[in-house]
């Protein structure tokens, strides 16, 4: 299937709530869903009654634009997360949280998921002194993610280390802004992930 390529923006406003995608603009007055906080097209601002199979196709739909999976990408994740012991809805997010994009973004190292990717793949982050260029591959307890030398002049990294403070952390996140290094001090709990999200509904949709 070919892949969406317009403005990210839709997403949110498709979803019904702010979703992140885009960086600094999502937290300034240009955000698309704070000025038209409606789903886009032309019956957009119409009330639409979801069937309970579309209340659980639009919570797939919102986390794996969270996390900025395709389909497939997502399904695997899934099954992956049935094969794990205990709930598999909570098992999912937290391999989500845990994929290193996710960690990068979240520890601030790129404004957004998207940036990270982009960084992970031109080879800018090593893990435990490893040179690192897989977006989707997992981090774990223990586990040191580091700018690497030669990239820590980059203004977007330098910025990124400045802001270091100003923006919050995770709980189970730490980072060391003089050497360009972030840790996994934990493993997310579901508390952690601090967004309203109902995986049951996503396990229910997978499981018709
Ligand atoms: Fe969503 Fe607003 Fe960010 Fe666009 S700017 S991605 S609408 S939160």
């Amino acid at each position: 299937m070919a892949r969406y390529t317009g403005s990210k923006c839709k997403y949110c406003r498709r979803e019904g709530r702010k979703l992140f995608l885009k960086g600094d603009r999502c937290f300034s007055d240009r955000c698309a869903y704070e000025r038209r906080p409606y789903p886009p097209g032309i019956h957009g601002q119409n009330r639409v009654k979801f069937t309970e199979y579309g209340i659980q196709l639009r919570e797939k739909q919102k986390v794996k634009r969270i996390y900025g999976l395709d389909e497939n990408q997502f399904r695997l994740f899934f099954k992956r997360a049935a094969g794990l012991k205990g709930n598999t809805g909570e098992n999912l997010l937290f391999l989500l949280e845990r994929r290193l994009d996710n960690v990068i973004y979240k520890l601030g190292f790129a404004n957004s998921r998207q940036q990270a990717r982009q960084s992970i793949k031109h080879s800018h982050f090593t893990i435990n002194g490893t040179k690192v260029n897989i977006p989707s591959m997992l981090v774990d307890k223990g586990d040191e993610i580091a700018i690497k030398e030669k990239s820590r002049a980059m203004p977007s990294f330098i910025e990124a280390m400045q802001a270091v403070g100003r923006k919050e952390i995770p709980r189970w996140l730490s980072v060391d802004t003089t050497s360009f290094k972030g840790s996994v001090t934990d493993i997310p709990a579901r508390t952690d992930i601090g967004v309203d999200i109902e995986e049951r509904l996503i396990v229910e949709l997978y499981s018709k």
